[in-house]
């Protein structure tokens, strides 16, 4: 659809002074001298991209330089119209932002001349310096990254234009970076678009499958959700609140992840088309809960659906009341309850609180901080990250995965990524805390490290000033004590920072911890020569910094034994635990070689009297991973002294 500069007059004007118009018109008029005799890809003039994305910015209520900056985000870069001049101009406000939107195109153009998926190293470290500008500028003015969204949203709607290669890569990129982007910072109305539009170029197939089964559904489902709504005003009415409720819409990408993950849980595709949603808009918080009673009064609620992000706000600011409940025809509907200024805030996010009329961020700024904090701590740790790879490790699963959230014991509310242990959860608080972590509760019971985290869970972490540091199993991705990439990151730094004669002790005990697991008496140099150490020394400073995992010490171990008992390869071998006793031990053991799937041919307990128990297992090993899992798993169970393999005895 073509758009002329009075649709963006008409819009800024509904908000902004006419001195304010004043810039933007300006600001267009040079913008289209500029651009002119300029096409895009997609044979229209190009002034239609600029005008775009500042009526982009106008629907998200920015402020007139914003405005402007978006009208003339791509003069410099395509035009070669100096700094100097949009300064001289339009002043140095809409210079800095315009020159923050060029920095990132010109990071945008380097890694578009790569395959995007690619991971080779020098690509890697482009993608993860795109990621870094992107940080940096939001930390600095969050209007540079609104332009750059917006920029970015009208380049998708026009993606047509450009060849099949290039299309793939902006919408990988897209849903990649800027989706997740506008997620974060709570912008679902961009956030939804940027996903539809990717996804459509990415996997036509399934795009027009979901959207011509909606197009075929919709007449039963609104006549549906219009008679559920009915209902609740009518039951709604005597009560004098203030509300409107309507049927909420999904996106396209939403169902189709939705459908993806029923599919994993065996369910039928007809049952995720039934998925109804409806929203209810008041305007006072106490108008929230008390409209959440008179559902849960005409409907009842579905255990467990029940969120409450007004008490306990998201960390991108979003605010509202969730609730399943079962109506109708025993079908389940998904309702949400805010006040009209959340419902603001839930669509346009950090855009909502940039307050045009004074030009800077609204009355809760505190609150704009707190919730910011994310950011910061990301760029704190970039300091400490050096490879490009880590950094968008850390990136892709600390901030752009789905997040749970937990308490501090004070009750304060802290995110983590979806899988997240105690140990996450303790360096997330500080990192000196993560290295001193000796145990944790979780919601009052002593929990093994490994606990995967549920949301709501009350998290208090048991640390010991006498700790040794950080336990390099933490380090193996077989064990599954660390979930996120800034934890482990902390824990290789905590290693690489011991003093030398520490890393050598660390290494010492390393290693003598393996062999006695394993029981097996190897001595050092035969190990250090097999990785091609140069020197027993060096071999333990290595494994004592954490540079070489003990993980691969155990494999070897593992193959070692194999060869000399025959143990490792489906041969019956067994296991010694020796633990204070208690009610429950057994099975706990148990459980987790059960959950290991290892078959437990017998089990002999012995109780010497002075209050251990010493359990023997003979076990059916299956591959060598299970068997470097077993171990720190073991140890970590409550009252576990020492765990290790014992000699098979020769028949
Ligand atoms: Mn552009």
């Amino acid at each position: 659809m073509t758009v002329n500069f009075a649709d963006l007059q008409r819009k800024a004007g509904d908000y902004l002074l006419d001195s304010q118009i004043k810039l933007i018109d300006e600001a267009y008029r040079f913008a289209e001298k500029s651009h002119a005799g300029q096409f895009r890809d997609s044979g229209e003039p190009y002034i239609e991209h600029p005008l775009n994305t500042s009526l982009y910015l106008a629907n998200l209520m920015q402020d007139a330089p914003t405005l402007a900056a978006g009208l003339l985000h791509d003069v410099v870069e395509d035009c070669g119209v100096p700094l100097s001049l949009i300064e001289t101009k339009f002043g140095s406000e809409v210079k800095r932002l315009v020159d923050g939107v060029t920095n990132l195109s010109q990071m945008e153009l380097l890694s578009q001349t790569h395959e995007f998926e690619s991971n080779q190293p020098d690509q890697l470290i482009q993608r993860s310096e795109s990621i870094r500008k992107m940080l940096v500028a939001m930390a600095q003015d969050i209007r540079v990254v609104l332009i750059k969204l917006c920029d970015r949203l009208h380049n998708m709607r026009t993606l047509q234009g450009k060849n099949i290669d290039k299309r793939i890569m902006i919408a990988k990129e897209t849903l990649d970076i800027y989706a997740p982007l506008a997620h974060r910072l709570g912008i679902w109305d961009i956030k939804w678009q940027l996903e539809d539009l990717a996804f459509r170029h990415l996997d036509e197939t399934t795009y027009r499958m979901i959207s011509s089964n909606i197009a075929q559904r919709r007449a039963d489902r609104e006549k549906y959700l219009e008679e559920q709504c009915e209902l609740l005003k009518s039951h709604m009415a005597p009560f004098e609140i203030d509300f409107e409720v309507y049927g909420r819409p999904k996106n396209i990408y939403s169902i189709h992840k939705k459908m993806i993950k029923y599919e994993s849980q065996g369910k039928e595709y007809s049952e995720i088309m039934d998925l109804y949603a409806i929203r209810i808009l008041v305007d006072s918080i106490e108008d929230c809960y008390k409209s959440l009673g008179l559902v849960h009064q005409l409907w009842h609620p579905i255990n467990g659906q029940f969120d409450d992000y007004i008490a306990n706000p998201k960390d991108n600011m979003y605010q509202s009341l969730h609730t399943s409940v079962m109506c109708d025809r025993g079908v389940p509907l998904e309702v949400q309850v805010r006040t009209r200024e959340m419902h603001r805030i839930a669509e346009y996010g950090v855009a909502a609180h940039w307050d045009y009329k004074l030009g800077s961020r609204s009355g809760d700024d505190d609150r704009f901080a707190k919730k910011m904090t994310w950011l910061r701590q990301l760029l704190d740790w970039q300091q400490d990250v050096t490879g490009a790879e880590e950094f968008i490790e850390s990136i892709k699963t600390d901030i752009f995965r789905d997040q749970l959230y937990v308490y501090t014991p004070k009750g304060d509310i802290r995110e983590l990524p979806i899988g997240a242990t105690p140990v996450d959860f303790a360096y997330r608080i500080h990192s000196e805390l993560g290295n001193r972590c000796i145990g944790a509760r979780v919601n009052s019971q002593i929990v093994a490290l490994d606990t995967i985290l549920k949301n709501g869970d009350l998290v208090e972490i048991i640390s010991s000033r006498q700790s040794r540091g950080p336990s390099l199993d933490w380090l193996n991705p077989e064990t599954g004590f660390v979930k996120t990439a800034s934890a482990r990151q902390q824990i290789r730094l905590w290693y690489r920072r011991q003093e030398k004669g520490a890393q050598i002790e660390k290494g010492v005990e390393i290693i003598s911890t393996v062999k006695h697991r394993f029981g097996l008496t190897t001595n050092n140099s035969e190990i250090a020569k097999h990785f091609e150490f140069s020197t027993d020394e060096e071999l333990m400073i290595a494994l004592g910094n954490g540079s070489f995992s003990s993980s691969e010490l155990e494999k070897y171990f593992i193959i070692k034994s194999s060869s000399d008992t025959g143990f490792g390869a489906q041969v019956e071998f067994r296991l010694e635990v020796v633990a204070w006793d208690r009610i429950g031990l057994l099975s706990d053991i148990t459980t987790i070689l059960s959950r290991e799937k290892i078959n437990i041919s017998s089990v002999i307990t012995s109780e010497p009297g002075d209050g251990t128990a010493i359990i023997s297992l003979t076990l059916l090993a299956g591959d060598s991973s299970q068997m470097s899992r077993i171990f720190p798993r073991l140890d970590n169970v409550e009252g576990v002294i020492d765990v290790h393999r014992v000699e098979t005895p020769q028949e």
